[in-house]
């Protein structure tokens, strides 16, 4: 069911957008990204501070049995104090704004081109969201090599459970972060920056797919300064740009799915050659 209303444009088709246009689009999606990010953001901060109980209390219950080496074994403490409940549990926390974030982009990008409204249990909104939860359970990837470090180091320099679990005088003074800290924060900024990526992938999948469905080949990428199609160039001043930005730039909605953001943080929004014709006049 594909409405013919729009001819595919060509890869050397002129912008249709005006300036105006342009930048009411990518200002409502960032409107959108920021009010469903901060929930988003929020939700990640509790999961994390929660999770790092579940560890340290998991730690603490295992009596140092979960010792990274045993009796000339090597075991590995990590991925069962982040066990696979946990990559569950990321997915129910992101889920929601996951789910939010997704059919407002679908809705968004329909009426932009015309295609018709859609609800929560349409099956695209279905895919989009199982490929966040793809995405999603990576992140518990970074936290088992972060526990990991944690209890080997811990236990090279000698720490108790409690300490390697929630640290001591002599940890701090030395700049050891234990498992409690660490687990709830591994880098500044990671539940903000966990929620800006994966809605910047949700809202571009599912923008994608509306600019498909009605038979469009490509799209104008709206981007930051210093980005290129595939990453962020790097040795940049902030705000710096290069010749390789991808900004203002058509490519084919193919290379804009597998390059939905080129790193994490990225702003990127995808804009369509052409707006359905109730829409063009406005
Ligand atoms: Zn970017």
């Amino acid at each position: 069911m594909i409405p013919s209303k729009s001819p595919p444009p060509s890869a050397h088709q002129t912008k249709q957008l005006s300036r105006a246009q342009r930048r009411r689009i990518v200002a409502q999606t960032r409107r959108a990204e920021q009010v469903i990010g901060r929930k988003f953001r929020n939700a990640m901060r509790r999961f994390f501070r929660v999770q790092a109980k579940r560890v340290t209390t998991a730690w603490m219950e295992s009596g140092g049995y979960l010792s990274s080496f045993a009796e000339g074994e090597f075991k590995d403490p990590a991925s069962q104090l982040v066990g696979v409940s946990e990559d569950t549990l990321a997915v129910a926390a992101s889920r929601p704004y996951v789910l939010e974030m997704t059919v407002t982009a679908l809705n968004a990008a329909g009426q932009l081109v015309g295609a018709a409204g859609i609800t929560g249990t349409d099956p695209m909104v279905l895919y989009l969201t199982d490929q966040s939860a793809q995405r999603v359970v990576k992140i518990n990837n970074a936290t088992r090599r972060g526990v990991q470090r944690t209890i080997t180091r811990g236990q090279a320099a000698g720490y108790s459970p409690y300490e390697i679990a929630y640290g001591s005088t002599a940890t701090r003074k030395v700049g050891y972060r234990p498992l409690k800290g660490m687990v709830e924060e591994l880098y500044r900024g990671r539940p903000e920056c966990i929620a800006r990526t994966e809605l910047a992938y949700s809202n571009n999948g599912a923008a994608l797919h509306r600019y498909k469905e009605v038979g469009m080949g490509t799209v104008e990428v709206s981007d930051g300064p210093g980005c290129a199609l595939t990453h962020h160039v790097s040795g940049l001043k902030p705000g710096e740009s290069s010749p390789e930005d991808i900004n203002g730039r058509v490519i084919s909605i193919k290379e804009a799915n597998a390059w939905q953001v080129a790193h994490p943080n990225c702003r990127r929004v995808f804009l369509p050659m052409a707006l359905s014709p109730s829409r063009r006049t406005k």
